[in-house]
């Protein structure tokens, strides 16, 4: 028993030795086991910067989003038949979900479904939506200028926390939607084009109390190309979470 208890020990160490000294560019933290996977940013923490902080998007994705992906992985455990459910179709029909976790996969899976959505549609240089968005922007929001109004707005007046979405329709409508904690229009059967988080944990080390600020920002590093790839695939029908 001994040998085989010091060789655990001794790799074990030596994971963390190497988990300690390994260059860090993007997320290292490993994926936790379960059925949902927990990818990496898909850009180095710095890539917000100056607008969001490279140590709130640490904390951000490898913290928070790394403990909702645990806690869904780990509430599913028990539930193969839920667990093979593309995540969309568990939020949009929650009320299948056995009882006991549902609370747990409501909180858990709409922050993985949230967080992923929103990693993808930042790291960009803002600016003005093209093309497609654009025109959708005109004719369902008032144009881009009201839509930025209309959505900081939305996110100032969350209590507590929350998110401002965009949603799309499958004919390209769009309509902005707020939602407290971690609920998503997903849970509504509908899809986010892009969203914002207002959970304190998103912007107080840099922004402390000054939310509208944070809101005003963030629209500098909203990747016009994601949301455009968004919203084709919400056009044909293949947008996921
Ligand atoms: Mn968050």
């Amino acid at each position: 028993m001994l040998p085989m208890n010091r060789r655990s020990l001794l790799l074990t160490l030596g994971a963390a030795g190497v988990a300690a000294t390994a260059p860090r560019a993007y997320a290292q933290t490993a994926a936790p086991a379960g059925p949902f996977k927990f990818d990496p940013l898909p850009y180095p923490n710095n890539k917000n910067e100056p607008h969001i902080d490279a140590m709130t998007m640490e904390l951000h994705h490898d913290k928070h989003h790394a403990a909702y992906v645990n806690n869904l992985n780990n509430a599913l455990a028990q539930h193969g038949e839920v667990a093979k459910k593309p995540l969309q179709e568990i939020l949009a029909k929650l009320s299948a979900v056995p009882e006991a976790i549902r609370t747990t996969v409501r909180n858990n899976g709409g922050g993985h479904a949230n967080h992923s959505m929103f990693w993808q549609v930042m790291g960009g240089a803002g600016g003005d939506p093209t093309g497609g968005v654009k025109a959708a922007i005109d004719r369902d929001l008032g144009g881009f200028n009201k839509l930025k109004d209309d959505f900081n707005a939305a996110g100032g007046k969350i209590f507590g926390s929350g998110w401002v979405f965009v949603t799309v329709a499958k004919d390209g409508k769009l309509t902005l939607v707020s939602k407290p904690n971690q609920d998503t229009p997903l849970m509504d059967g509908h899809h986010v084009l892009f969203g914002n988080d207002v959970w304190e944990h998103a912007y107080y080390l840099k922004y402390q109390n000054r939310r509208p600020d944070y809101l005003k920002a963030w629209w500098n590093v909203v990747n016009w190309d994601k949301v455009g790839e968004r919203y084709a695939a919400a056009r044909a029908g293949k947008l996921t979470i």
